[in-house]
């Protein structure tokens, strides 16, 4: 079984649109697949004749913040009709479209005039921060979005804004009251000390999270063994998926993810 929970589309940061997505799946044998686009739940709107091969499980990727930090929760298994969760996109949609404004002026104030304009050429529907990279590398201000978010954009620079982004414990009851299952997003990614991430495990099992990402992508096995033991330890469902947003990223392709250890209990058990 080739199971993917987490990817994106053009409705958010990813390149494909869903359909796009949808047959790459196929093409790749994906039997269970999750699209988690950030803070949107548009890509369900746009996709047309799931084959019965595929089981879509309705998902999104709720942006949040503990400790001043941006942390990423996935909600899977929801109801996407839930008028708790319509409103919270709805939400969440705004504070983008501000955040983009901001971010906007705060680049201007370094010489990048117009930055919002030219960031929502590269932005089909939910605006983030990859399309401003994308405008950066188009101006010649950047050669790549590594360099984007490592000078302008990633943690502690100027287009990082996560001010106003709801809490992990107000995220999690969205998913909840969506009759979802409220998933860590890549531990891993957020570079955090042992103590600091195990403190933020509990405080998101706390809120009423239910599993982590255990494997993320085409990881190393150290950080999945380790991965796993937090996962056991916490007593949390174990989650997987590549992560994928375009097709020319190696190490985040849809449905290529290193399998999950035999000691997790695998999030999916609760509807497959
Ligand atoms: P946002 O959702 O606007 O906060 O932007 C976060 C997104 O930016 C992540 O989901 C990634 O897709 C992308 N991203 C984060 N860090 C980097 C990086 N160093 N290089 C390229 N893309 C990145
Ligand atoms: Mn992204
Ligand atoms: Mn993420
Ligand atoms: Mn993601």
């Amino acid at each position: 079984m080739i199971i993917d929970l987490h990817c994106h589309t053009n409705m958010s940061d990813g390149v494909l649109t869903p359909n796009e997505l949808i047959d790459l799946a196929i093409e790749r044998g994906v039997d269970m697949l999750s699209i988690t686009d950030h803070d949107t739940l548009d890509a369900y709107a746009h996709t047309t004749a799931v084959p019965s091969g595929l089981k879509l499980i309705p998902g999104i990727e709720l942006s949040s913040r503990w400790r001043k930090q941006g942390i990423h929760i996935v909600g899977l298994n929801i109801d996407l009709s839930n008028e708790a969760m319509v409103s919270a996109v709805n939400q969440q949609s705004k504070v983008r479209a501000q955040r983009a404004q901001e971010i906007s002026n705060r680049l201007g104030r370094l010489g990048f005039d117009n930055c919002l304009e030219g960031a929502q050429r590269f932005a089909h529907n939910q605006i983030g921060r990859p399309h401003f990279a994308e405008h950066l590398i188009a101006i010649g201000a950047v050669k790549n979005a590594n360099e984007a978010f490592k000078k302008y954009l990633g943690a502690g620079k100027v287009g990082d804004i996560k001010e106003h982004w709801p809490d992990i414990d107000t995220a999690v009851q969205w998913i909840r009251q969506a009759g979802g299952v409220a998933v860590l997003a890549h531990p891993s990614k957020y570079k955090m000390t042992r103590t600091k991430l195990t403190e933020l495990i509990s405080d998101f099992k706390d809120a009423g999270g239910e599993a982590m990402e255990v494997v993320s992508g085409l990881q190393i096995p150290s950080v999945t063994r380790d991965l796993a033991k937090l996962c056991s330890q916490f007593d949390l469902l174990a989650s997987c998926g590549s992560d994928f947003h375009s097709p020319d990223k190696k190490w985040a392709a849809l449905g290529l993810i290193s399998n999950l250890p035999e000691t997790c209990n695998p999030v999916w058990d609760r509807w497959s």
